[in-house]
């Protein structure tokens, strides 16, 4: 049973639709990541689930509960914003116990329930701190306890680390998943950051012009990703065209590309037929031997980017990146072997909306 269910949503601002309706259905203790560049209404969706916007149209149930027309603090949900939205005058203990004294904590049940919150975000021994005296990620720890503190049935979180450096960025998202999955927590989170999602979720929807594109783990996007723009936001890609070859059998067909003839699995498509195709740099394979499955290229430019290196190729009259792990400089304007293995080559929609 999903634990939020969102049916016909849909969002307009002054006539201009930013969210058109949409169906999202978030399961029981899951971690679920709503990305898309900006613009394209993360933002708004969220809003919308806590109950700070005002639907156009459509239904939100939590537990199978509507709560379309309830307030925020009656959903049960409690959110994470970018800004942490600290009171600066509180210390740390104040501004989460501030929050549970709402919820009608006092006494020796409020002083638990703050420490257990601040206990589990690991800022306990900041208690009398004020948060002027924090630095970005342990302010962010601080509203992340505010937020438990008062066991919320879901949690959202807006661009929760956008504030904070690339170093400590990385640090608190295994923080946040952690917390999350120790406290068993349901949670609806945006970013526009692709690493941050593929790392952190169970499940991603991919948002544009407000519009869902496509839903699945994170594997599943990255490799099979419907349409260019979900390809493309996933990750690095080559994208290139392929034709149907005849002669291909009704659960197959061969397809000639510019790194060769691949076999796929592609329902009814007449010869001569033009499919949208994609590839990632780290599958396609340089080798200084030419076997059946290869074909020549011409290394036109190679970078060391930190991690890996990046080869421009030239092949079959289409340009190609791929990348080989560590420092691999390749001398430019020489000849090599690539190939792509077929259960890599990814089949793209033909039409996007
Ligand atoms: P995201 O979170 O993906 O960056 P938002 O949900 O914030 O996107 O915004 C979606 C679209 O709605 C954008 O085009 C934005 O300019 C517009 N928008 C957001 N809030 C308002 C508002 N209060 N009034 C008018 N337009 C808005």
């Amino acid at each position: 049973m999903p634990v939020v269910k969102i049916e016909r949503l849909s969002k307009s601002y002054s006539g201009t639709m930013v969210l058109h309706p949409l169906d999202l259905e978030i399961h029981d203790r899951e971690l679920f990541f709503l990305v898309g560049p900006s613009g394209c209404g993360k933002s708004t969706l969220l809003r919308l689930i806590a109950g700070l916007l005002k639907p156009d149209s459509g239904r939100i149930s939590f537990d199978t509960k509507e709560v379309s027309s309830l307030p925020p603090e009656k959903r049960g949900a409690a959110m994470v914003f970018q800004n942490y939205a600290l009171w600066p005058h509180m210390s740390v203990c104040e501004n989460v116990a501030f929050g549970l004294q709402n919820f009608g904590f006092k006494g020796d049940k409020l002083l638990s329930t703050t420490n257990e919150a601040l206990e589990s975000v690991g800022m306990l021994t900041y208690s009398d701190r004020m948060p002027a005296a924090l630095s970005g990620g342990q302010q962010q720890r601080v509203a992340l306890a505010r937020a438990l503190a008062v066991k919320p049935s879901l949690l959202l979180f807006d661009e929760p680390l956008s504030n904070l450096d690339a170093r400590l960025r990385e640090h608190m998202r295994s923080e946040i998943w952690r917390i999350c999955k120790e406290n068993s927590l349901t949670a609806i989170y945006v970013t526009h950051d692709r690493k941050e999602a593929l790392s952190m979720a169970d499940r991603i929807a991919i948002l544009d012009k407000g519009r869902l594109r496509q839903i699945g783990t994170p594997e599943e996007l990255y490799k099979n990703p419907l349409d260019q723009f979900t390809a493309s936001f996933m990750g690095d890609c080559n994208f290139f065209e392929g034709e149907i070859l005849p002669g291909s059998s009704a659960s197959f067909h061969d397809i000639r590309t510019a790194l060769g003839i691949f076999r796929v699995p592609v329902a009814e498509a007449p010869p001569g037929k033009r499919l949208k195709l994609a590839a990632r740099p780290e599958d396609v394979k340089i080798m200084d031997l030419f076997n059946d499955s290869s074909v020549e290229g011409l290394i036109k430019r190679s970078v060391f980017v930190g991690d890996i290196t990046l080869n421009e190729i030239e092949a079959g009259g289409i340009s190609i990146s791929a990348a080989e792990l560590g420092y691999r400089i390749r001398k430019g304007g020489g000849k090599c072997a690539v190939s792509l293995s077929p259960d890599k080559l990814m089949i793209l929609r033909d039409q996007e909306n």
